[in-house]
């Protein structure tokens, strides 16, 4: 590797850090048992009762809950400078059937990509905006603004320390805003999901192993900010209630190295090479259109053998 990553200890998985009081995930989960979890409105309002809170939490709902369902647990957390509440609601749910017949038309291969979160086999850009690159500057002035405050003012009368006000202020803007990031990038992922799924039938995305390549690759904070793995498992989901296909690719399968014209295998392709030229049959096509289309021809050959293609394959 000549990255010149070395790994440590911390990379080993599974091994237990300590609990911090001042980092980590803040979030409390509590079960359901006999109906202590509830919902209720009350003059209006809508609260949240648990265990610890019997006389419950005022809510705000973002969406109803189904009337059929039963609440298995509630897990409060909290992001920034906001307390959420996730109920996790047991429900019959009706998964749409598999799509039987796939046309080529409607299968699309989405290939990984470092700058724009994929490139599907269309040749569309995802057009990714990069959140946190967008929020730098503030988050950068927010985090100069904290390192300047003590974490607790000089001493009060009696000699104890007592915590700081502004120091609490500053940390709850800079956390505000790293909020603010993971939301719209989630909120993102979402609504580019479900756009896939409700427009393709078969979904083809190649086998990565994300951890891997953050670490090996120095890509890591460009990597980390993409979300590929999490736009991975919502059109996972998202394809299995509706019935579409999900597939993924293997993980020898040379996307990046295969003419998609012709189907020659190109041994020497390097990182750089942005533009992919086939000596074979001299068709120049960007890189990661190139892959993403050797994906879909993956996808189209499954589907196949699996007796689910609408049209015998073409190639
Ligand atoms: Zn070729």
């Amino acid at each position: 590797m000549k990255a010149g990553y070395v790994p440590s200890l911390r990379d080993v998985k599974g091994l237990p850090k300590f609990h911090s009081k001042k980092q980590g995930r803040f979030s409390y989960t509590t079960n359901q048992t006999n109906g202590n979890i509830r919902i209720e409105s009350r003059d209006g309002v809508t609260f949240l009762r648990i265990p610890k809170f019997p006389e419950g939490i005022p809510v705000r709902l973002h969406r109803e809950l189904p009337a059929d369902g039963l609440i298995k647990k509630a897990t409060i957390k909290r992001e920034g400078d906001r307390y959420i509440v996730a109920i996790s609601v047991d429900y019959p749910f009706e998964k749409l059937q598999l799509v039987e017949k796939v046309a080529t038309s409607k299968i699309t291969a989405l290939d990984y990509s470092q700058s724009d979160l994929y490139m599907d086999s269309e040749g569309q850009k995802a057009e990714y905006p990069r959140f946190h690159r967008l929020i730098e500057k503030r988050q950068r002035r927010q985090n100069k603004s904290l390192a300047r405050k003590k974490e607790r003012a000089p001493k009060d009368k009696d000699g104890n320390p007592i915590d700081s006000k502004n120091y609490q202020k500053a940390l709850k803007n800079y956390q505000k805003t790293m909020a603010k990031a993971v939301n719209q990038r989630k909120d993102f992922l979402h609504k580019k999901s479900d756009q896939i799924t409700n427009d393709y039938d078969a979904i083809v995305v190649e086998d990565l192993d994300l951890s891997n390549l953050a670490q090996c690759l120095k890509l890591g904070k460009k990597l980390h900010d993409n979300g590929f793995g999490m736009f991975r498992n919502m059109l996972k989901y998202k394809a299995e209630r509706k019935g579409k296909h999900y597939i993924v690719a293997d993980r020898f399968f040379p996307s990046s190295k295969l003419c998609s014209a012709c189907g020659t295998k190109k041994e020497n392709l390097r990182l750089s090479e942005r533009t992919y030229t086939c000596a074979h049959c001299q068709a120049v096509i960007d890189r990661d259109h190139n892959a993403a289309l050797n994906l879909k021809n993956y996808g189209v050959h499954t589907l196949s053998d699996l007796g689910f293609l609408a049209e015998p394959a073409s190639v």
